[in-house]
């Protein structure tokens, strides 16, 4: 059994589909035959050609992938028949070189070169195309299989060091979950299992070592377990507990169209955490009565270029008119950190996290700013939204922002534009100084968004994807109780509302306590909502705000823990 963490609910059996970026050995020998060793290059290289073709061909059909997304693969097509890449390797072949060793020198040149042309985004995005095209290349040649999501023709447990957004994007039907070697809870491949539903377990140390291709492995993603080869005993068991999940599922539909109500009838709202458009269908399925964090940053993320004015509405649209009436908070850009953009290079920083990220970077770069404002407030005439902006320290960022809110909102009601004139600007509350200052903020900001996965971080000086310093996470921990109390209370005194989307508020042990806090809304992931909402509908306020105030009194994460797990078993 390895030990990982939970991250996308759920239990799955199935064989291992081991996703691993095989080693390449480059062989040094010279050859004699050079016609023959110039047909084995061809023949590798129309093998690479039709891959692509194909993988491209299972991507359009799985309809996952929108078509800008799909252009990745016509540029890998055009670099595999770019005739000079072809020459430049056959030359080095007539002399003597052997074909793998050949693709591997003009590649490294090619790259080169299309690296050092820094100011051309353009060319540089195109020494990713040719790394990922010789890769192939060379693979065909060694007779070397290169995994591919795609090809999963049977149901199946991917196995992988970690899963990128578009390795993500191509799962099929056959993928009954994940195990990844690296990652936490609120790493990006977390949150896109858990809007995708499919059960994921994270940060599993030793996985990639001890599976093998087509292994039998049980992943219960309710606790963070795998093991491997299980005995039909264990078998038994665990297909129990997956047919209870999915019984437990189906008890909480009823609950879909309810209200979020306590037995005293203190009401709040679950809303969910969206990451595209698409998710959205998760929330309403999952009786979501909003959106309470739309992450922008996959839309930039998932684009080769800057996303445009007229992309970013079309999305923003999407989103809004899905949910309408109820209200949708997005958040503008909060790249940088752990979260990059290949196109727009930054500089190297020692402490990212603590860099030139979210807001600042916005704040700096205006006409990446101006465009989404623009987008976002074409986009408001469509449904009820709430826009926030992401990692503000000081009052005077907020005020910034809000500045260049109202600057692009003139404008566009001057160009006669509909624009709604019910919408809320509010702020993340996710660096311990705002959270302090929360009366202050109070004061201007419509709302406050608590964004624990950083204020935790930031509170307990303790990087969230590592794993070294997981145990630092500690929602629970007077110290992070204490702020968040701060926050709200900062929000109530001055006549405004305090939700928190962190990942702390879908965590069935701290919402009785959030509850208690006065917390008025609670953002999660799509598949917590209705938990949530079945515990929120069991819990009188008045009992939790006593529960509350002694966590705060309390000194350890563990005292409140006990506590609490006390009171929900009693
Ligand atoms: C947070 O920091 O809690 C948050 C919701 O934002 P993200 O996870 O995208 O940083
Ligand atoms: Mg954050």
């Amino acid at each position: 059994m390895l030990k990982g963490i939970a991250a996308s609910a759920g239990v799955a059996i199935a064989k291992v589909f081991k996703l691993e970026t095989p080693v390449l050995t480059v062989p040094t020998n010279r050859i004699e035959d050079v016609d023959a060793e110039i047909a084995r290059f061809n023949a590798a290289l129309e093998k690479t050609m039709a891959d692509i073709e194909d993988i491209k061909d299972r991507a359009e059909k799985a309809g996952k992938l929108k078509p800008e997304e799909l252009e990745i693969f016509d540029a890998h097509l055009m670099m595999a028949q770019d005739p000079e890449l072809k020459d430049s390797i056959e030359m080095q072949i007539q002399d003597g070189d052997n074909a793998v060793h050949a693709t591997d020198e003009v590649a490294k040149q090619w790259i080169a070169m299309f690296e050092s042309m820094v100011d051309n985004e353009y060319m540089q995005a195109r020494a990713a195309d040719v790394k990922d095209v010789t890769f192939r290349l060379r693979a065909n040649l060694l007779g070397i299989e290169i995994p591919d999501l795609g090809k999963m023709n049977e149901d199946s447990i991917v196995v992988a060091e970690d899963l990128t957004p578009s390795d993500t994007a191509q799962l099929n039907s056959f993928a009954k979950g994940f195990v990844t070697e690296l990652g936490g809870r609120t790493s990006h491949s977390a949150i896109m299992a858990r809007s995708l539903e499919i059960p994921a377990v994270v940060g599993t140390e030793g996985i990639l070592k001890a599976a093998k291709a087509g292994d039998i492995l049980i992943m219960d993603a309710l606790k963070g377990e795998v093991f491997l080869n299980p005995s039909e005993e264990e078998i038994a068991v665990y297909r129990k507990k997956a047919a209870d999940y999915i019984q437990y599922r189906n008890d909480l539909k009823v609950l879909k169209d309810a209200e979020s109500i306590t037995t005293d009838g203190h009401k709040v709202d679950i809303v969910g955490n969206i990451g595209t458009p698409k998710d959205a269908d998760g929330v309403l399925a999952n009786g979501g009565e909003g959106v309470g964090l739309y992450r922008t940053e996959f839309l930039y993320m998932n684009s080769q270029a800057l996303p445009t004015e007229e992309e970013q509405f079309e999305a923003y649209k999407e989103v809004l008119e899905k949910m309408a009436p109820h209200p949708v908070v997005v958040r503008t850009l909060d790249i940088g950190g752990d979260k990059a953009l290949p196109y727009l290079p930054l500089d190297p920083e020692m402490n990212p996290f603590l860099g030139y990220r979210a807001i600042r970077l916005c704040l700096d770069r205006k006409d990446i700013f101006r465009t989404q404002l623009r987008a976002l407030l074409r986009a408001s005439a469509y449904g009820k939204l709430r826009i926030m902006f992401p990692m503000i320290a000081t009052l005077n960022e907020f005020r910034a922002g809000k500045q260049v809110y109202e600057e692009e909102k003139a404008k566009l009601l001057a160009e006669g534009v509909a624009v709604s004139d019910d919408i809320e600007v509010g702020m993340m509350v996710e660096i311990p100084a705002s959270a302090v200052l929360a009366d202050q903020f109070g004061k201007e900001a419509d709302f406050f968004s608590i964004g624990t996965n950083d204020l935790i971080q930031y509170s307990m000086a303790s990087d969230r994807g590592n794993q070294k310093v997981a145990y630092l996470y500690q929602p629970l921990n007077p110290s992070l109780l204490r702020l968040i109390k701060m926050a709200i209370d900062g929000a109530h005194k001055n006549g405004k509302w305090c939700g928190m989307c962190g990942e702390m508020a879908g965590d069935p042990i701290s919402a009785p306590v959030l509850l208690g806090l006065g917390l008025d809304e609670f953002s999660m992931s799509a598949t917590s909502i209705l938990p949530a909402r079945k515990m929120i509908n069991s819990l009188s306020y008045a009992e939790m705000k006593e529960v509350a105030a002694k966590a705060l009194e309390m000194a350890t994460m563990e005292e409140v823990k006990a506590m609490v797990e006390k009171y929900l078993n009693d």
